[in-house]
């Protein structure tokens, strides 16, 4: 009987770099999925080429854990056949006697044989129909036997995995993502990993006014288990004395000044941790706090670049994208920070938040806060 000994991989955007890039990436990718297939003592061999890396191993388990690592754009797990036509039909009737299907398709690739793929579809179809009576329906089959035959060797397997997505993590610079405990801020960091980002998290504890580090810390720990065996740098930084100046003096304006402070000691924390950019959980319209004024307002006179990957979403996706994520029941009973003013500016000018930044000193004292900054490695 037929069996899995070799998982191939895709990996969609790679493909389209330049020979530099590519080889670089596809490394990186190689490497990300080693780090889980030899985490769950998985034993493989792999080798790279062709638009595809091929994981060979006849463990079941390969081609789920493989689709799960950021770049993989689906995995395939699959059996390897000698390149001609009469061993391709054999494998392909074994495969279809094991899930004895009412109907069925063949979907045939070549390239670097002397065949083609219609010849392909038509003498294992042929096979196929007379081996097990089942009709072939190439629109709506109920078995799709996918064949991909080489010079080499060829391919034969049924089923395409869906992968995450994204690029190699590690193929891009690393992130400061800013981290609250609520939902949508690991979401906002998975989706940099997901674009090939390493992170660190930087979470402004803003006890009493909220306390949410056991959320952020156990999200970090599931973000952890994405970062292909990186370390993530769990950051904290107290926020308090701040939010307490700011509300003692321009209550309306909290949430946005204290945004500007978050950002004022994010731009040196970046520096410290050799980071290219903020990341937040901003959602266009979510709250009262952000809007495009606010945005415009917090960000004004930054000198720092500011991601928010989550700014068109709404709340359901970001919400099953949580939970696919694995950090969804963490985060949905956080508390929001009692510091949020019962009427919240929503139109902020820019000029009138300059100069309160100025009159309370926040530069000055994102320097100080910054200074009390404890850094602890998760994973
Ligand atoms: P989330 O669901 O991510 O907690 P939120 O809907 O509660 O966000 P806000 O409190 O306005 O919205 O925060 C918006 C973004 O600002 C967060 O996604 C996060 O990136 C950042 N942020 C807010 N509070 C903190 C904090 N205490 N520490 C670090 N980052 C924060
Ligand atoms: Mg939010």
């Amino acid at each position: 009987m037929i069996s899995q000994d070799v998982v191939l991989v895709r990996y969609g955007e790679i493909t389209l770099k330049d020979s530099w890039t590519r080889q670089s990436w596809e490394r990186i990718l190689a490497g990300n999925i080693a780090f889980y297939l030899q985490k769950a003592g998985v034993e493989y061999r792999s080798e790279r080429g062709e638009g595809r890396i091929f994981v060979f191993t006849s463990d079941q388990r390969a081609s789920e854990i493989i689709s799960r690592v950021f770049g993989v754009v689906s995995a395939s797990p699959a059996s390897t056949v000698p390149s001609n036509l009469e061993e391709i039909a054999r494998a392909a009737v074994d495969l279809a006697k094991q899930a004895a299907p009412k109907s069925f398709a063949i979907r045939p690739r070549r390239s670097g044989v002397s065949f083609s793929s219609e010849e392909i579809g038509r003498a294992v179809g042929e096979a196929v129909r007379v081996a097990t009576g089942s009709k072939v329906n190439l629109s709506r089959p109920e078995m799709e036997i996918f064949v991909e035959a080489r010079r080499e060797r060829s391919f034969i397997f049924t089923r395409i995995v869906p992968g995450v997505g994204g690029l190699p993590l590690g193929s891009q610079g690393k992130m400061l993502a800013l981290i609250s405990g609520g939902i949508d801020s690991p979401v906002a960091a998975w989706l940099m990993m997901k674009r090939g980002c390493p992170v660190s998290l930087l979470h402004f504890d803003s006890r009493p006014y909220a306390d949410a580090i056991s959320q952020c810390r156990r999200s970090a720990e599931v973000l952890g288990q994405w970062s292909s065996g990186r370390k993530i740098d769990f950051i904290t930084v107290p926020i308090s004395r701040g939010i307490e100046k700011i509300a003692a003096h321009y209550p309306r304006a909290t949430c946005i000044l204290c945004r500007r402070l978050m950002y004022l000691i994010a731009a040196q924390v970046m520096e410290k941790q050799q980071c290219l950019g903020v990341v937040t959980g901003y959602s266009m319209g979510q709250v009262a706090s952000q809007t495009a004024e606010n945005i415009l307002a917090e960000q004004a006179g930054m000198c720092l670049p500011v991601f928010h990957p989550l700014i068109s979403m709404d709340k359901t996706e970001i919400v099953d994208l949580a939970r696919k994520i694995g950090t969804y029941e963490i985060t949905e009973e956080t508390k929001s920070c009692t510091a949020v003013p019962a009427k919240p500016m929503t139109r902020a000018s820019r000029e009138e938040m300059l100069r309160a930044e100025e009159i309370l000193g926040l530069r000055e004292m994102a320097g100080r806060l910054v200074e009390e900054m404890k850094v602890e490695r998760i994973g």
